[in-house]
Order: structure tokens, then sequence, then C-alpha cells
């Protein structure tokens, strides 16, 4: 415990952090950002304007699930939804950052969910009502282990797939981002000043659907990684 520690009057929580691949080092998780709507195929089941720039929402960082875990079925839904996506993990950021030195800016990615309580999001939609009880809540950010650029490169193409006990419920192609990674970069740092530890969930393809408990959700990004994570029971 540092001096600095001893000032908190209750324990300080911990650090969220992810896992990399083959290794024991870990990925520090400050904020976790998303990109809506950033597939024409997903925008189109979701009856939106496909013209539509892209937004951004949060999820807090402590809502990531790492590989192998288990997302109890969270309370006040009875529509979870199942949204894979390549998460961007940043190892420094900025604002107004160009998409031409965006890329400087990533440690890595992996695969990850954007999970969501369809019916909230879509009742606060309605009554035009921030987001947050439909995305933010806890578990709601599945996160694979990262690969480092360094490593794997940028992808900018590669399957993107999802199963659900087996059977492919969502399959689409990292070329067909709206906003690739290097603009979707560059949107977000001209809301919120970005910086190292931030992570990104870059949208995700069609074939959105319902989990329930028991269901094994698998996922995977060609050259990027996997995912598998299980829903249980909801939390007593
Ligand atoms: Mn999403």
């Amino acid at each position: 415990m540092s001096a600095d520690d001893k000032r908190y009057v209750i324990p300080a929580p911990s650090q969220p952090a992810l896992a990399i691949a083959g290794s024991s080092q870990l990925f520090p998780v400050r904020r976790i950002w998303c990109v809506g709507r950033n597939y024409v195929e997903h925008i189109r089941e979701m009856g939106q304007d496909e013209r539509q720039p892209p937004f951004f929402f949060a999820k807090p960082a402590d809502a990531i699930v790492p590989d192998g875990g288990t997302v109890p079925y969270p309370p006040l839904t009875k529509d979870m939804h199942h949204e894979v996506e390549m998460v961007v993990a940043l190892k420094s950021g900025g604002s107004n950052i160009k998409p031409e030195k965006a890329r400087d800016c990533i440690w890595g990615y992996g695969v990850g969910i954007d999970l969501t309580r369809r019916d909230l999001q879509i009742a606060s939609r309605e009554i035009k009502r921030p987001w947050e009880i439909g995305k933010a809540f806890d578990a709601s950010a599945p996160c694979g282990p990262l690969q480092p650029a360094a490593k794997i490169g940028h992808p900018a193409k590669g399957r993107i797939a999802l199963k659900v006990n087996g059977t492919v419920k969502q399959e689409g192609d990292l070329n067909q981002m709206i906003w690739n990674v290097p603009e979707t970069i560059w949107k977000l740092s001209e809301m919120v000043e970005l910086a190292a530890g931030d992570i990104i969930m870059t949208g995700t393809p069609a074939g959105v659907g319902a989990l329930v408990p028991g269901d094994k959700v698998e996922c995977e990004i060609d050259g990027v990684g996997r995912l598998t994570v299980t829903i249980g029971p909801p939390k007593k």
C-alpha cells in the first residue's frame, strides 16, 4: 500500500484489465467506448438510417468479463442481445487525432461482445432517455485476450463471427465497417480526449439476437483472436 492509498476512506477499487494473448502481462483499462451502427446490415436490421454518421456510448471499465468467464443473466431484461465486435486498445491518446496518426495510438486488438439489454435500450430510445440502462450494466463487456499490433499489424479485413451453442448467428467482415478504425479514433477524439488504457468496441455486424442462461457464446475474428463466455443464471 502506498502512502496515497492510506488517504482513501474505503479500499480503492481494483484496476480493470485485459489479458494479453500468450503472456502473463495485463492491459489496464481506463475507459470503454463503443461505436453505434458501424455495419450497414446491422443498421438495416435495427431499422435505422444507414446514412447517419456513427455515434458513441460508454460502458464502465469494470464491466469486463474475461475469456472463459460467465456472464450472470442481468436484471430487468427479457431480451439480452449479443453484439460481437473488434476491440481496439490504445497505448496513447489525445484530442483531434487525425486518421493518418490514429494507428500510432493503438497497442493492440481483441474480440469483445457489446452485451445489450435490447428491450431497455429501445424503451430508452423511444422516450429520448440515455442508453446506459440498456448498455452499461454489470458484466456487459466480455473481452478476450489482446494481441499486440506489433505482432498482428492493423486488421482492416477478415471474418468476424459469433456462434451460440455451436450455431453461427453473426457473421461479417471487418472491411464492412462504415467508419474504419483510424476514422473512429479521429471522430471520438473530437468529442473527448483519449488516453492510454482506453478501449473501443468498433460496432457489430448483422445477426444480433437474444441469449438465455446456459448459452455458450463463441466469437472469432480472423487474425485477431477468440472469445468464449457462458451465460449464467441471474445473480442471487
Ligand atoms: Mn454494439
